[in-house]
């Protein structure tokens, strides 16, 4: 897996610390629980995005981009990541809003990420819920050609076979470490959407014969769908690689923690934020690592770990998010 064959932009603070949680551990009982710190890659408060960008932006720059065009809901971690990464490098970024989530409140739909976006001067178009979002940034790729620009197009949370290999470069990383400090990781636990993180870390796990098994828990779709968008882009990226085909029982999603659609509250996601707050003092978010969390949670009090295993929870960010829900968690934590 020699990842150097491939445009890169180093953006990351990285390697990102992997941490024991001991207080979680014994409020938990077990299994060792373990973090890896992606929320602590540095650019704009940090997340997963940045590790796409890394091979994103090398491709865009290699190809001579002058705009980026990406897409997500109000309150995307990606977007705000992109925008970042576009005033660090000089680019020009038009990012397109998705009201994904139906609310009124100002806190989400003008609070955390969005203010960080706006801070950054990136142009902001919004488009209705439901919108075919591809479509749309296809459609403004087209437009700013037609005017002379060189748009370069970043599908919805940066996941491509492109992107994902961001994380088969954490792979990578997160195996070295392990061997270093001799940890026998179990299993790796973390969040999946638009399928990207999990589809790079299951091509680098399976290419490095690392024998890790990896969970997603979902955050939007159903889990035939998640599993099998994971497995595509996963066979993708393993090809990119030219690594070996990527087995469909290595892709595993648990889809329960959805609760009533994306981006909104469940009492697991409080729950789980609360408790890493108050255990570790790190805090999750509330649309993708809280969800991501509370699933692990649930899945160790129905006895799905054993005392001894050791459990890795990849923390992928999404922190500025909390801001957007400030009514939901104060009365949460009162
Ligand atoms: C985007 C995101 C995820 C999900 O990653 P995908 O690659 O889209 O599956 C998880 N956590 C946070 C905080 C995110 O912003």
């Amino acid at each position: 897996m020699h990842l150097a064959r491939f445009p890169r932009v180093k953006l990351c603070h990285a390697p990102t610390p992997l941490e024991f949680m001991p207080n979680l551990t014994r409020e938990l009982g077990g299994p060792q629980l373990w973090i890896k710190r992606d929320d602590c890659t540095g650019v704009a408060t940090g997340g997963n995005k940045n590790r796409k960008l890394e091979y994103l932006m090398g491709d865009a720059l290699a190809q001579g981009a002058t705009h980026i065009v990406t897409q997500g809901a109000v309150q995307s971690n990606h977007v705000r990541q992109t925008a970042a990464v576009c005033a660090k490098l000089g680019l020009k970024c038009t990012a397109l809003l998705e009201h994904r989530v139906q609310t009124n409140d100002s806190a989400y739909l003008d609070g955390g990420n969005v203010l960080l976006d706006r801070l950054m001067g990136i142009n902001i178009e919004y488009r209705p819920g439901g919108t075919d979002m591809q479509a749309a940034i296809e459609e403004v790729g087209a437009k700013l050609a037609a005017a002379g620009e060189k748009p370069y197009l970043i599908p919805g949370g940066g996941s491509n076979a492109v992107g994902a290999l961001g994380y088969a470069h954490v792979a990578l990383e997160l195996l070295a470490q392990a061997n270093e400090i001799g940890l026998r990781i179990d299993r790796l636990v973390h969040a999946t959407g638009s399928a990207g993180t999990q589809a790079g870390l299951v091509a680098g796990l399976v290419a490095l014969n690392s024998g890790i098994r990896v969970l997603g828990i979902g955050v939007r779709n159903p889990r035939d769908r998640q599993e099998a968008a994971v497995h595509k882009l996963a066979e993708a990226t393993a090809q990119k690689l030219g690594a070996p085909p990527v087995p469909r029982d290595a892709v595993e999603a648990n889809c329960d923690y959805v609760g009533e659609g994306y981006g909104i509250p469940t009492r697991g996601m409080e729950e789980a934020v609360i408790m890493l707050a108050r255990t570790e003092g790190i805090f999750l978010d509330p649309v993708y690592s809280g969800k991501g969390m509370a699933g692990l949670i649930d899945l160790i009090r129905k006895g799905q770990f054993a005392k001894d295993e050791n459990v890795v929870f990849l923390h992928t960010g999404g922190q500025a998010g909390l801001f957007a829900y400030q009514d939901a968690l104060t009365r949460a934590a009162a």
